[in-house]
């Protein structure tokens, strides 16, 4: 495995090195101390996942990321000072992953990095499964396609995975807890404003009104359902 560390710390650099040495004996570490040194190495270097700090020395983590973000979708992790929720949220909406709080342990670092990786590695899908077609939605898991009106939409690979169990579970009402558990593990079934917020960006690429959503509906204080989209 690849791992891309951004950061200025080579404090931070060295623990996180060491935590993944500890894990996965094979890694190697590349080291990114600036944001424009980091989008680089993303690209020359292709890392499994990345770990983004948001204090920078030339621009912010954010920024780093919109950049990441235009040309690929590897796993990144998201590394911040304080869990003010407004951060969070922003990176998430941006197209993190997920996040950790500085400091960390190396426990908690390892189970995140393991989560994204999971994640990334996309659904497992029968051959059974056909593609998915109603109103102006296709979606084919089996090839990781899904497109609007025939015009190709790019999901990150949390997107697709939530998507996937709104679209197997179509009609019925999915719990918090039940996605949570499904998309991000067990661990995170009480991370409801993760769900929210990536519902809302699901909704957003799916040409889904976020006022009064009509295909991916909130079920007040249950969860969320996914409605088939009319055929007009
Ligand atoms: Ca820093």
């Amino acid at each position: 495995m690849k791992v891309l560390v951004v950061e200025d710390d080579p404090g931070i650099i060295e623990v996180v090195s060491l935590c993944f040495q500890l894990r996965w004996s094979g890694t190697t570490i590349v080291s990114a101390s600036s944001g424009g040194k980091g989008v680089e190495l993303v690209e020359s270097e292709s890392p499994d996942v990345v770990i983004l700090d948001i204090g920078l020395p030339d621009m912010d983590g954010y920024q780093v990321l919109r950049e990441i973000r235009r040309f690929s979708d590897v796993p990144v992790i998201m590394l911040t000072v304080r869990s003010e929720d407004t951060n969070i949220a922003k990176g998430l909406e941006m197209g993190a992953d997920d996040y950790i709080t500085k400091p960390f342990s190396h426990i908690e670092l390892i189970a995140r990095v393991q989560a994204v990786l999971r994640r990334a590695q996309g659904v497992s899908v029968s051959d059974e499964e056909h593609p998915y077609a109603s109103g102006k939605l296709s979606v084919d898991f089996s090839r990781n396609e899904v497109s609007l009106d025939g015009k190709p939409v790019k999901l990150t690979s949390t997107e697709r995975k939530l998507l996937y169990h709104l679209i197997r579970n179509e009609g019925r009402i999915l719990s918090h807890e039940s996605l949570l558990s499904k998309v991000w593990g067990e661990t995170y079934i009480d991370a409801r404003d993760l769900l929210r917020v990536h519902i809302q960006h699901l909704r957003t690429k799916l040409g889904d009104n976020s006022e009064s959503p009509t295909i991916i509906v909130t079920e007040h204080g249950m969860g969320y359902k996914f409605v088939r989209p009319a055929n007009n």
